[in-house]
Formats: C-alpha cells, structure tokens, sequence
C-alpha cells in the first residue's frame, strides 16, 4: 500500500489512514505500559511499603485517584479540541483508558471507587452530548453500570486474570466506541472509525491484562522468598538468619539509646523422649504445637517480643525495650502456657514443658555473643535444677512443684442409646475409644468399638 502522510488529518468523517491508525496502536499501547507501570510503582508504594503511615498512603492514593482523572480529562480534551477528526482517536482512547483503568485497582475504598467512575461518566457523557435521549446513550450507560458493578463485585477474580480482565474492558471498549453518537466531541463517527478506535483500546486492554499480571507474579514470588528468608519453614517462627539480623539491630539499638534489652534462651525438655516414643513426625507435630503456643502468648502481650528458632528444639525469645523484671512475667507466662497446653503428636496427644534462661544486657555485655552465652548459662542452670524451670540472671525462679508426664490418659466413655424407642433407651454403659498402654507408652484405638453391656435392657421396638 502506497503511504498517504498528507492524509494525517482525515476530513470529517473518515477514518484514519492505515498507516497512522497503526502508528496510534503502537503509541497506545506503549502509553498504556508506561501509565500503568508508574500507577502499580505508586500502588504498591500506598498498600504495601507506606500501609502503616496513614499520612503518606493516604496522599499517595489521593494522588492516583486525581492524577488519573486530571490526565484521563486532559487527554480526552487534546483530541476533541485540538486534534482535528479522527486523529484525535489516539488521545480519545487515552483519556478512557487512564479513565477506566484505576477502576481495576485493588483495595481502594468504595469512595475512591465512586470519585473514579464519576470521572469515566463526565467524559462518557461529553462524547454523548445533545444525544442524551437516544436510546444508544441509554445502552451504553446500562451497559457501563452493570460493568462497574461487576468490576467492583469481582475484582479480585478479573484483576490478574489476562483473558477477564481483557473481556470486561472490551465490553467497556465496546460500548464506548459502538454507541457513539454520529457527532462526539469533534468526532465525525462511522462503523469504521469505530473499529479503530475499539482496537486501539483493546491494544491498551491486552498489554495491560498481561503486565498486571506479571507484576502479581513477581509479586507473590517476592513475598514467597521474603517468607523463607525470614521464617522457618516448620514452624512459622522467624529464622536463625532473621535472629542474627535483629539481635544485631536490638542491640546496636540499646547500645546507642541507652535502653535495655532482654533475651530469652528456650529449649524444650526431654524432646529427644517425645521423638523416641511418637517418631520424628510426632516430635515435628509438638515443634510446631509450641511454636504457635509461644507466638501466641508474645501476641498476647503486645507483640513486642519475637520468637526466634535457633536450633533443632531450642527458640530464642528477643524483648527489646525491656529489663529482665519487665520480660519475666512474659517468658513465664510462655513457660506456663506450654506446661497447661496439651500437644498433638500423630494420633497422641503429649505434654512438654520447656526450660529457660533469662537475661538482660548489661554494661559488660561488649557483643551480641556475650549476651546470649549469659543466657544459655541460665539456661542450662534451668536443666540443672531438674528442668521445666526459668533461670533469670542466674537466679532460679520458677521451679515447678508437680512433674507432668509426657503423655496422658484418655478413655472416652458414653452411653448407647437405642434410636428406634422413643423415648430413647440406654442399651449400653459405656463406649471406649481409646486406651492408654502404660507398660509400652502407647495409645491403643480398637479396631471395633467397644460396648459393654452391664445390665440386660429389654429393647421393645415400636411398631
Ligand atoms: P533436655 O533438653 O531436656 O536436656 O533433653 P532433650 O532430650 O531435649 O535433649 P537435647 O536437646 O540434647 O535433644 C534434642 C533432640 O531434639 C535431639 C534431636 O533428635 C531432636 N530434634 C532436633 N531438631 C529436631 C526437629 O526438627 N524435629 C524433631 N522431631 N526432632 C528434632
Ligand atoms: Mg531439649
Ligand atoms: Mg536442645
């Protein structure tokens, strides 16, 4: 095809000569690129590094919010007013797609929701002016709601799915373009000018499904890696290296602001027993059961406290901003809470206690590793004095008065009923459903329940 560049500008009416109308996808499309990738870089910046500074957040989306309607106006205006015809297509469909896009946005309030579809219906409604009785007007406007309803409703579900979110803005795409007025906003329109301007939209449309995509993967891949760098993998606890990262900054810290910091040495008593008797499986089932315990307990007390595993069964518990008066009442708190804890071992349930050692930083403390080696000195005090015991700086506090054994007894009993009386009668006293080997320490859960009859009940069906 032979290039026409003096038919940049078409007349009235026509359509854009092909060449250009490609120019216009290319720079659409690469536009659409471009916005969305400042848009997700200021997103993430409001919902994921600022979201506990209200302030910044907070300006940071009101910024989003008026700066995509500002440009989507603009925009919409440079190709009514000074782009002659359908030349202006280019900037008719930027001005809708920084319209339309932020409606996709996930986790705005309903009110920035409400400011961006105004802004979508201002433009809708210049393209229609002095049509607003034509029953085209009124399609596209159904049309439009029921996609913003949907768009609200179902975000999450389109927003990084590449083949919905595609079809919900070409509907929009095509009621936008199809239903156009013959004149709208400098727009002479015919089927073809139409078409042209739906496809330049759906190029916007489809680079963008497939970036909002790519950047939730990156996103999740980010959050997956950051979850193994920092926490252990079997009990959720923060990791050894996460434990070197912040003892170091805790004590730095404390060092420089003269504020105090404590540290709790944890480690579980006779775990290699628990291993012996329920296997390595069952010993990882009570790691995790005390893990959560203990992370429980430090919520419950403001959430200042970490919980650390530093070893196979052994945790570290860092109090930053606290003396060891401060720290004590919680590591027994954490010691107690275990103790009173049943924990689910396989089919068993045990109880474990734990043994610590509890310290606070002190003016000889020259580094981290003088700290903590006070701190398994505890500790090991902890063991020596028979376990299931606290040892703060070297003094014993908490010694337990009764010993727990490592696993309980348990027999469920119940009364059988007969279903067929009415009303009900007792058939049998009592139902075992799991006994406790003392001898080999194990449960035994019969294969058959076990019913004894103590007395003979006459059993009389109704007829
Ligand atoms: P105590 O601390 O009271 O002196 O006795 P203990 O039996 O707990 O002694 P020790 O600390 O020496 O034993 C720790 C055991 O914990 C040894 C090891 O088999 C077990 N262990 C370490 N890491 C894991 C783990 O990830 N899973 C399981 N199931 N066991 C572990
Ligand atoms: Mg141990
Ligand atoms: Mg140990």
């Amino acid at each position: 095809m032979e290039m026409d560049f003096r038919a940049v500008v078409p007349p009235s009416g026509a359509p854009l000569n092909l060449w250009v109308w490609v120019a216009q996808l290319l720079i659409t499309t690469v536009f659409a690129t471009g916005f969305i990738t400042y848009y997700q870089q200021a997103w993430h910046m409001a919902f994921e590094t600022y979201r506990d500074r209200p302030v910044i957040s907070g300006s940071i989306r009101c910024g989003m919010l008026v700066g995509a309607i500002v440009v989507g106006i603009a925009l919409h205006m440079v190709g009514w007013l000074v782009f002659a015809n359908a030349s202006g297509l280019m900037f008719h469909n930027l001005g809708l797609f920084a319209l339309t896009f932020p409606l996709m946005v996930e986790g705005e309030s309903i009110m920035e929701y409400l400011v961006q579809v105004v802004g979508v219906v201002y433009v809708w409604n210049m393209h229609h002016m002095g049509y607003f009785n034509s029953p085209q007007y009124v399609v596209s406007m159904v049309v439009l709601a029921v996609m913003v309803y949907v768009m609200w409703r179902y975000k999450g579900a389109i927003r990084y799915h590449v083949e919905r979110n595609v079809a919900v803005f070409a509907v929009i795409g095509i009621s936008f373009w199809a239903l156009l007025p013959h004149h709208s906003a400098g727009l002479t329109m015919n089927p073809l000018i139409a078409v042209q301007g739906f496809t330049m939209y759906l190029g916007m449309v489809i680079a963008t499904a497939y970036f909002l995509r790519a950047d939730h993967r990156a996103s999740v891949r980010n959050q997956e890696n950051d979850q193994t760098a920092h926490f252990d993998s079997l009990t959720n606890a923060k990791s050894y290296a996460t434990y070197k990262e912040d003892v170091t900054a805790a004590f730095a810290q404390a060092e420089a602001q003269g504020q105090p910091l404590s540290m709790a040495a944890v480690d579980i008593d006779y775990f290699k027993q628990i291993n012996d008797h329920y296997g390595h499986l069952g010993g990882d089932d009570v790691l995790v059961g005390i893990a959560r315990q203990l992370s429980a307990v430090l919520a419950r007390h403001g959430g200042r406290a970490a919980l650390y595993r530093t070893g196979g069964e052994e945790f570290n518990v860092l109090l930053p901003g606290m003396d060891a008066q401060t720290a004590r009442p919680i590591v027994e708190d954490c010691w107690r809470s275990v103790r009173q804890s049943h924990f689910a071992s396989g089919v068993n349930v045990v109880q474990v206690t734990i043994s610590a050692g509890v310290v606070d930083m002190v003016a000889t403390d020259n580094n981290i590793e003088d700290l903590y080696r006070r701190a398994d000195e505890s500790l090991y005090q902890s063991k020596h004095h028979g376990r299931d015991t606290i040892t703060v700086n070297g003094q014993t506090v908490t010694s337990a008065t009764e010993h727990r054994p490592v696993a309980i007894r348990t027999i469920l009993t119940q009364r059988v009923y007969d279903t067929r009386t009415n009303p009900l009668v007792p058939t049998h006293d009592e139902v075992i459903l799991a006994t406790y080997e003392e001898a080999y320490d194990r449960w035994d859960f019969p294969e058959h329940v076990h019913l004894r009859c103590l007395r003979s009940w006459t059993i009389s069906a109704r007829s």
